[in-house]
Formats: structure tokens, sequence, C-alpha cells
């Protein structure tokens, strides 16, 4: 333990689909707020996903995702309440005049959406049939909002950008994605989902419902209801979201050293 950040470092080892991947988790020791797990999350999404890539690529199948291709970002991006929250704080640590330039992007995007009439679905996406969720994401797609993070057709958050946005490659055209035609888009599959786990450890409300937000609502929704944040040891997040991802129980990390 470092006495001075309070935070709790060990080095350990997975096996996920068949790769081993180690990875160093360096855990806040006091009571924190979910969103502290996402810098080791971040990174373990990555080790994944390098995993898949390298796997797919051994087999003669290229990755169609590029720098300066953003045509998912103008889809439907869901994130966690803890993500909402992580977005608010990045928006407003970006030093001005860019700090202000995010805000009135996202602000014209709440406005287009609040116009469309899907808002209400876009916001209760967890508790829609799939038949309302189709609908749902091609009439937000018709939007063409472009996520306000999106700069020259680059992500200008990458290394922070949500994990269902490091979660989302594909190996078929890009064009497929310009369209949204749903039936053409090859989606790499990974053998878990960091970002379906933390979601659902992080944002079941009381009734036992994932909770999700649209990307571009995160800085209205965490003006209002940022103030409902559960604070737990930086280890039980670690424990629950491991025993999440797994489905058994591990090691309790206390033991972290
Ligand atoms: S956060 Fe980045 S990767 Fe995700 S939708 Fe926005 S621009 Fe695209």
């Amino acid at each position: 333990m470092n006495p001075e950040a309070q935070t709790l470092s060990a080095t350990t080892e997975l096996r996920i689909g068949g790769n081993k991947l180690k990875i160093k988790l360096v855990i806040p020791a006091g009571e924190v707020p979910p969103e502290s797990l996402l810098p080791t999350l971040h990174e373990l999404s990555d080790l994944i996903v390098d995993g898949v890539e390298q796997k797919v690529h051994r087999q003669g199948v290229e990755i169609s995702c590029k720098k300066g291709c953003g045509a998912c970002c103008r889809q439907h991006v869901p994130v966690s309440p803890a993500e909402a929250r992580l977005i608010s704080a990045i928006v407003e640590n970006t030093a001005e005049p860019a700090r202000s330039e995010l805000k009135e992007r996202f602000e014209q995007a709440a406005l287009r959406l609040k116009a469309s009439g899907i808002m209400d679905h876009a916001m209760n996406y967890h508790r829609l049939s799939e038949a309302e969720t189709g609908a749902m994401v091609k009439a937000y797609f018709d939007l063409g909002i472009a996520c306000p993070f999106l700069d020259q057709e680059s992500c200008s958050i990458h290394p922070f950008r949500p994990l269902i946005c490091r979660e989302y490659l594909v190996i078929s055209s890009p064009d497929h994605c310009a369209k949204l035609e749903e039936e053409q888009i090859k989606r790499l599959k990974f053998p878990v989902s960091v970002a379906d786990t933390f979601s659902g450890m992080d944002g079941v409300s009381q009734k036992g419902e994932n909770k999700y937000v649209p990307l571009i609502m995160a800085l209205d929704w965490t003006e209002k209801n940022g103030d409902e944040v559960k604070f737990r040891p930086g280890p039980k997040w670690v424990q629950s979201f491991f025993a999440d991802l797994s489905g058994s129980e591990i090691p309790d990390p206390d033991s972290a050293r």
C-alpha cells in the first residue's frame, strides 16, 4: 500500500478467451465511486481487444476501424452512470476555449434529441423491447447527431473513451456503419464484455434494472443526478467486477499488495 496516495496495487494474470492477460491493478483503498475503477478497466478492455485483434489478424481477417473513421460515432452510444460522470468531468477539466465549444456541442445535441420525440426511449433504453430498441436506434441515427467528442472524424478523448466505444470494432466495410446497415455490419466478438459487466455493476437501480445514459446526455444527466453516487471501498468494487466478469467467486482483493 502507498500511504500517500492511499492505493493498493497488485499484478494479476487472467485467462480470457484462451489468452493470458497480465494486468496491474491500482485500486483506491478508501471509499470511492465506481468511476475510480475506469482507468484499470480501460486497460483491461484494451488488452482483451488487442488479444482478439491479434487472433483474427493471424486468421487473415482485418479490422476496418481506422483513425479518421468516425462512421460509428453518430450512433446511439449508451454509457453507464459512472461513465456519464467521467465524461462530465472530462469536459469540466478541458481548458478554454475548447470547454465552451464542447459544452455547446452537448447542448445542441441534447436540444436536437429533445425535439426528436425519441428522448424518452433514448433515456430508457434498458426498458425497451427488442423491436422498440431497433426503432429507437434507427431514429436516433437518422438525426445525424455526431458525438460531441468527434473531431475531424477522430475521437478527441481516445484514451478516455467509453468502454462501449472500445468494444465496437468491425470487420465489415465502414460504409455499412456510415449507413447503419445493421444486417451487413459484422462486429468483432469478444469472450467477455467489460462494458456490459461494468454497466451491470455500476448502473443497477434499486429495482434491479440496468441504467444507461445516452452519451450526448451525459452533462445534462450528471447535472441532475450527479449526486446519486454509490461509494464503496475500492477493493470491493474490484471484487464485484471480477466476480461478475467471471461468474464466479474470486479471492478477496483485500489481500492485494
Ligand atoms: S467517445 Fe469517441 S469513439 Fe465514442 S462515440 Fe464519441 S467520438 Fe466516437
